[in-house]
């Protein structure tokens, strides 16, 4: 049973890292982005609010968030530890997942905080193509998908997100460093924060844990 954190400005790799320890661990993982953008395809009422701050490059309000992830976490699947990634990004939803694994007799065991250098993000984010069907990310460049436009796993469609556009991705890496940065100093304190050298490639993912 694990509750793990995994914290990084966009384009550090989460999404990457957390399916690797979904194969490793047999836990769940809970993106809250890949939830937005599973109800805002479906057309659903938490899409409808979501979306413009979505594709603002702003945080889609605290209240908002919490519930959908409230909701996914209840689900049967998530009683024996969960990878959180992309959740929690501000200091008022950390907390919130604090009290709400309390109810259930846990707690957040790890936060990995992957790093990676600005001019790297913006690579990684510019070169992402993402399958419309199951989330799974690929590269251009850095990891590319077998036949083009098509994702290796479940022959979805490939396509690039609206809030990868240049403008938007600058607003999102500002918007981390001013509200989810603050994490980093949240989780210090709790003794749970490792840093991850988020710069090697995708294969030495959490080696490069700094203990
Ligand atoms: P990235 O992989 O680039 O970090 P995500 O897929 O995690 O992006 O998130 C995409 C967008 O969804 C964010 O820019 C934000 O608008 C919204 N979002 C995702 N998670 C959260 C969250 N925990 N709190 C508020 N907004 C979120
Ligand atoms: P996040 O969820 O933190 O926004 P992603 O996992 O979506 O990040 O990765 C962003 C992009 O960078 C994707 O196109 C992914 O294929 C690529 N990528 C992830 N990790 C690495 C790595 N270690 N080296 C090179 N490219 C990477
Ligand atoms: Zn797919």
């Amino acid at each position: 049973m694990a509750d793990i954190v995994l914290l990084g400005a966009p384009g550090a790799g989460k999404g990457t890292q957390a399916e690797r320890l979904v194969e490793w661990l047999s836990i769940p993982r809970i993106s809250s982005g890949d939830l937005f953008r599973a109800a805002i395809s479906a057309g659903t009422e938490l899409g409808l609010r979501a979306k413009g701050f979505i594709d603002r490059g702003e945080l889609v309000p605290d209240e908002v968030t919490i519930g959908m992830v409230a909701e996914r976490l209840a689900q049967p699947d998530c009683a024996d530890g969960v990878i959180f990634d992309g959740f929690p990004r501000t200091v008022a939803q950390a907390e919130v997942l604090d009290d709400l694994l309390a109810d259930m007799g846990r707690q957040v065991d790890i936060v990995a905080d992957i790093r990676v250098a600005e001019d790297e993000l913006l690579r990684r984010l510019g070169g992402r193509w993402t399958c419309r069907n199951c989330g799974r990310v690929y590269h251009r460049e850095f990891s590319p998908e077998k036949v083009r436009g098509v994702c290796d796993v479940c022959g979805g469609e490939l396509y690039q997100r609206d809030d990868d556009t240049p403008e938007t991705q600058k607003r999102r890496i500002q918007v981390y460093l001013e509200q989810t940065a603050p994490l980093q100093d949240y989780y210090a304190s709790k003794g749970l924060l490792a840093e991850v050298d988020g710069e090697q490639d995708i294969a030495g993912g959490f080696e490069g844990l700094k203990q």
